[in-house]
């Protein structure tokens, strides 16, 4: 019969590579916890109206990305695109938001429906921080320094930070509409996707990848001459601050985020590794979608590392490597209880190993090649006779060496050897 494929880009990691993903995700979230960030679990599956209203009918995750599907009651619902808005969505649904100011981290997929490539996928791994109810650029600092710090504790090499500030949500519209006026004259010169987003999302010409585009927006008006004082001071101190604490950054006067909701400060971590879709991590604030989403006025600021390009960009040796592997071999169905009992007082001796038990007797060549087929490091093999000595046979398969007859304390020794020499 035909077989059943995965559907394309989604999500699928094999047991060898699962364990980089899962200790990734534990060294981080405890990093988050212990800034006082606390897990908040949330659904995969949203009303469709809510992306519509945060992340903005122009953006293109909404206008292209997005699964999108009618429940049995003619609802539309949406497999959720990025985690911001349902995050803020039930934090003011369970009055989290009322209660003062607090940091929340979550992580799980994300489903964008875009053209799978290198640290593309139709289904991703975020791991993301919010926090409500700051308005100083305190806590933006503290956001990009815990990044920051993340990405040092894990030996990540070659990646940099670009800051900008996109100003108050007037700033931007004022800032559009001379953008508008500037590029509808000389509209044929533009990228087509440009030309679109005229209308339906102006600031995101500014991040155009095309260079003819990027050159007619060098004379362009610039959104920092829109900018009213405070955005101005708060943008200068987060530099001010940057600096003191020895983060380098570069600041972009064209970074945007694809995503409506964002005012002021917005940020990207970047990396060499990763080729054109170079952005791992990426964050910014969000004062308005509090209220956008039918909540009160509350500050909020938020990033979110893509897992998928983290995991490119790290280093081959920051990887996890597979724990060394025991197979515990019977002679004799009437040695079971023998096996079990062996097995389990190695596992319990030696925490770095995997100790394997079937627990029926077959062939014992056979059995061999096969744990040597399977990268097992280590045999140990109980028959009548061992029993009667008191010791067991114990076989290196990494080496040639012959059999040995060791007491149990012997195996845990050479065994735990081996580990520690690694
Ligand atoms: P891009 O410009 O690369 O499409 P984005 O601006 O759409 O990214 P965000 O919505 O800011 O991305 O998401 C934050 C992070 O999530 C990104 O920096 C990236 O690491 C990751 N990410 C976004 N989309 C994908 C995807 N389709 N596959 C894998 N990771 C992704
Ligand atoms: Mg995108």
């Amino acid at each position: 019969m035909e077989k059943i494929q995965k559907i394309r880009g989604a999500h699928q990691i094999d047991p060898n590579d699962s364990q980089t993903w899962s200790k990734l995700t534990r060294e981080i979230t405890e990093i988050f916890e212990s800034f006082s960030y606390q897990e908040i679990r949330l659904p995969i599956i949203e009303n469709t109206n809510l992306f519509q209203r945060s992340v903005g009918e122009g953006s293109d995750i909404v206008n292209k990305e997005m699964f999108t599907f009618e429940s049995k009651s003619g609802k539309s619902l949406t497999l959720r695109p990025e985690g911001t808005a349902g995050c803020l969505r039930a934090s003011i649904e369970m009055g989290l938001t009322d209660q003062g100011p607090i940091r929340l981290f979550y992580h799980g997929p994300m489903y964008r429906y875009e053209r799978p490539q290198k640290g593309r996928n139709r289904e991703f791994y975020q791991l993301s921080v919010e926090a409500y109810g700051f308005d100083s650029i305190n806590l933006d600092l503290e956001m990009i320094f815990m990044s920051h710090k993340i990405f040092n504790f894990l030996k990540l090499k070659d990646y940099s930070l670009e800051i900008n500030s996109l100003g108050s949500k007037e700033t931007q519209n004022n800032f559009s509409k001379a953008f508008k006026e500037y590029l509808r004259p000389i509209k044929d010169q533009l990228d087509p996707d440009s030309q679109i987003r005229i209308d339906s999302n102006t600031l995101r010409i500014l991040d155009s990848k095309n260079s003819e585009t990027q050159r007619i927006l060098k004379n362009g008006p610039k959104i920092s001459e829109f900018m009213d004082q405070k955005s101005i001071k708060d943008f200068d101190l987060l530099k001010s601050n940057l600096d003191e604490m020895k983060i380098p950054y570069k600041v972009n006067q064209n970074l945007v985020r694809g995503l409506d909701y964002y005012n002021d400060v917005v940020y990207e971590w970047k990396s060499e590794a990763l080729g054109s879709q170079n952005t791992f991590c990426a964050g910014g604030r969000y004062d308005s979608l509090s209220k956008n989403l039918g909540g009160r006025d509350v500050s909020a600021a938020g990033f979110s590392i893509g897992l998928d390009r983290l995991i490119i960009s790290l280093p081959n040796h920051e990887r996890v490597k597979p724990k060394k592997r025991l197979i515990v071999i019977i002679l004799e169905n009437s040695l079971f209880q023998a096996g079990l009992k062996i097995a389990e007082t190695i596992r319990n001796n030696i925490e770095e190993l995997v100790v394997r038990f079937d627990g029926s007797k077959s062939n014992l060549k056979s059995q061999l090649k096969k744990a040597i087929k399977e990268n097992y490091d280590f045999a140990l093999i109980l028959g009548n006779e061992e029993i009667k000595k008191g010791v067991f046979s114990f076989k290196n398969l990494k080496k040639d060496d012959n059999q040995l007859s060791l007491t149990e304390s012997e195996v845990i020794k050479s065994v735990s050897e081996v580990i520690d020499n690694e």
